[in-house]
């Protein structure tokens, strides 16, 4: 962190690592000190290692550095080398973007190593000193909602960890769907031992036949009205909301024979076995609906096992009887094998792979035909009750009634599940400081609620701990900065409060933003979005990229010297720009990097300003857009996407090509496809030919 007066700027230039046996680091400290006036530099041959750091360290001491550029190897490196109290350090990529990838000694590869440095120093001049959002009263509680499996799990290692927990569950009783369940014989869960453990945990208090009225605020400071026989407000920091599934509705399932009597759900089966003897011959379709794009297109992960199980329930209450199961694979992961190997000991149970071509009442049994065979024959089973293994669904979220202008249920994303970010995120929802736990984050069986409740409880804890310390949670934890808008030129055009993926602004009823600063990830996007470009960062803002862009030294000439200004997303594009350097894949010295929070967060105004200043073309590099995206800010990608038609316009007016922007989206394993749209794009554009405000 930075002191709150302005002292002095310095560079530190590292000739480690190829940097200096590519660029001459005298002619790049000589540019330094003719651009920025009464800098410090100092160069050393191995700035990282101890006697380097030492050095380093009593440079900064005497010359009373509080902004550091280090010119050196990736930020995504030695961050904690180059961390130091009281200084503001910003990185610049020499090694894995520059020495790693251009040709050395050349003038074109110097020029860039100068524009890039000057880039850094420009914006660490502009930034602002940062004062974290830090609310007067953080609460420690969690709420969690939903009694099953992971809710109970997540209550118990809330309160394991020394948070007060309020576990609210709308019926009378906890244990959730598990709870209504007959057997478990392939786990170990002892439900009934973790209901009453929950029940009379001191740190747990638990809401029976209880519904949410609503929850307002912000992470830290949530405000949950409830609703039992009397009413209350329960003030918490998180939320883990573990409300649990039901099954695909099997009216869907008509040509599974649903209708008839003679053919269940696992669920119906479940609850009769209990008061019913079953019938001699059972036949289960594994399967119903699930791994079908007409019905759900996903596995449902527990629905193989319960079948099997139930075939167990059916040989034990009636050793006479005969099972059939009909199935397309059968998935038992993990040890749920050795259970299924049990079942499949049993002469009396026929496991049969096939495709049910046709189930027929017949009035007092069932046919079922099956195709696809591993005899590839159809075959004809006959029984006396058909079961449908159907998929699970998750629960509606809208019972959280949570007071955000963008909806009170979590927004539900592929397959209605929501979690927002499967690969890097388990747990994490589109609101933050509510976490999903269980099955209504994504399908799983009994043992996984019961870890998934855990997982969703530290990410809750860990949130309440980063709001006190005034820093965001993934996938910018630690940051301290947050967005601050300047509302006195505000329009109140709405356009932050609905293209904020995480409903961070609340508004007035004349439409003017309320921000909540905790629910704030840090994406920038709301900094891309504000046409009266009021809202930024303290190191982060309109102003900083601005002098970025303007630090860029445009050469009069274009033949062979054009300059393209790429705007590069930190999450997965970066990255996969430093992967192209360490496999040492070439590509052009003519571009300018600027790191970005997310592509979302690039505001108009600074393409314009790099057109007005000369650059020849801008190349946006983000992460994957789409239903299985990759964007860790939801929909950053998909904006860029939408407002590169304004962008069009932009360069209508402007009287420039359309193709001078262009706009591409990576992978974090991308990075052989770096180089390729690198080179490509700086290609194109020197066929398109020179800007022509460069000579303006
Ligand atoms: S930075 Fe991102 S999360 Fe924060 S308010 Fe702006 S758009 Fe919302
Ligand atoms: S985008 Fe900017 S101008 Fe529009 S409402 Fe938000 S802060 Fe105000």
């Amino acid at each position: 962190m930075m002191s709150a007066e302005k002292k002095h700027m310095a560079l530190a230039i590292c000739t480690g690592c190829d940097i200096g046996n590519c660029i001459d680091a005298d002619k790049l400290t000589d540019a330094v000190r003719e651009a920025f006036d009464g800098i410090s530099c100092i160069s050393h041959k191995s700035l990282c290692s101890e006697a380097g750091l030492e050095e380093l360290r009593k440079f900064t001491r005497e010359k009373g550095v509080d902004r550091l550029g280090v010119a050196a190897c990736s930020p995504r490196v030695k961050t904690a080398e180059f961390s130091m109290d009281g200084i503001y350090v910003d990185r610049i990529n020499l090694r894995e973007q520059l020495a790693w990838v251009m040709e050395p000694g050349e003038e074109d590869t110097q020029m860039c190593a100068e524009d890039q440095t000057r880039m850094v120093l420009a914006k660490l001049d502009t930034i602002k000193e940062n004062t974290p959002y830090l609310p007067e009263q953080v609460y420690s509680d969690v709420l969690v909602v939903g009694g099953g499996i992971a809710g109970v799990s997540a209550a118990l290692e809330g309160a394991a960890a020394g948070y007060r927990v309020h576990l609210v569950e709308k019926s009378d009783r906890l244990g959730g769907y598990a709870g209504r369940i007959y057997k478990t014989p392939y786990n170990e869960i002892d439900l009934s031992a973790r209901t009453s453990e929950v029940m009379s945990h001191p740190g747990v208090e638990v809401h029976l036949e209880t519904s949410i009225e609503s929850i307002s605020g912000e992470p830290g400071n949530f405000f949950v009205a409830i609703r039992n026989s009397d009413s209350a407000t329960l003030k918490v920091g998180s939320v883990v909301t573990a409300t649990g599934w039901k099954p695909y509705d099997p009216d869907k399932l008509s040509a599974l024979g649903y209708a008839s009597p003679r053919v269940k759900t696992l669920e119906e089966f479940e609850q009769s076995v209990q008061v019913e003897q079953p019938p001699d011959r059972v036949l289960f379709v594994l399967c119903a609906g699930s791994r079908d794009e007409n019905h759900l297109s996903y596995c449902s992960s527990y629905c193989c096992g319960a079948a099997l199980k139930q075939a167990l329930y059916i040989r034990e209450k009636n050793p006479g009887a005969e099972v059939y199961i009909v199935y397309r694979d059968i998935r038992t992961a993990g040890f749920q094998e050795e259970f299924y190997k049990l079942v499949q000991a049993d002469d009396a149970i026929f496991m049969t792979k096939g495709v049910i071509k046709s189930v027929s009442d017949l009035g007092n049994e069932v046919e079922v035909v099956v195709g696809e065979s591993l005899l590839d024959e159809q075959i004809t089973l006959v029984a006396d009750l058909v079961v449908l293994a159907t998929g699970m669904v998750p629960n509606t979220t809208s019972d959280l009634k949570l007071q955000y202008r963008l909806g009170e249920g979590l927004p539900e994303l592929e397959y209605e599940f929501s979690d927002s970010h499967f690969i890097c995120f388990p747990y994490e929802t589109r609101r933050t400081g509510v976490y999903a736990a269980g099955t209504v984050r994504a399908p799983m069986d009994m043992e996984m609620s019961q870890e998934d409740g855990a997982g969703a409880m530290m990410k809750a804890i860990q949130c309440i701990e980063c709001v006190k310390r005034g820093e965001a949670v993934h996938p910018r934890a630690g940051d301290m900065s947050y967005p601050e808008l300047y509302m006195e030129r505000c329009t109140d055009c709405k356009r932050c409060t609905e293209e904020c993926p995480f409903g961070s602004y609340d508004e007035t009823d004349k439409g003017t933003p309320l921000p909540n600063p905790a629910r704030c990830r840090r994406c920038g996007i709301c900094v891309g979005s504000c046409p009266e470009r009021i809202i930024s960062f303290s190191d982060f803002s309109i102003n900083s990229v601005s002098a970025m862009i303007k630090a860029v030294h445009v050469p009069d000439e274009f033949k062979e010297k054009p300059r393209v200004l790429v705007f590069v997303c930190e999450n997965d594009a970066y990255p996969a720009l430093d992967a192209a350097g360490v496999h040492r894949l070439r590509y052009s010295p003519f571009v300018r990097i600027i790191p970005v929070r997310c592509l979302g967060s690039v505001n108009k105004v600074w393409i314009s300003d790099a057109l007005s200043h000369g650059y020849d073309g801008i190349l946006q590099i983000g992460c994957k857009p789409g239903d299985d995206y990759q964007c860790h800010f939801i929909h950053g990608s998909e904006l860029t996407e939408q407002r590169g038609e304004n962008l069009q316009e932009t360069l209508e007016t402007m009287m420039l090509e359309p193709e001078r922007i262009q706009t591409r989206f990576v992978e974090i394993t991308d990075h052989h496809e770096i180089q390729e749209i690198i080179n490509d794009y700086v290609e194109e554009l020197e066929l398109i030919g020179p800007n022509p405000f460069k000579d303006m």
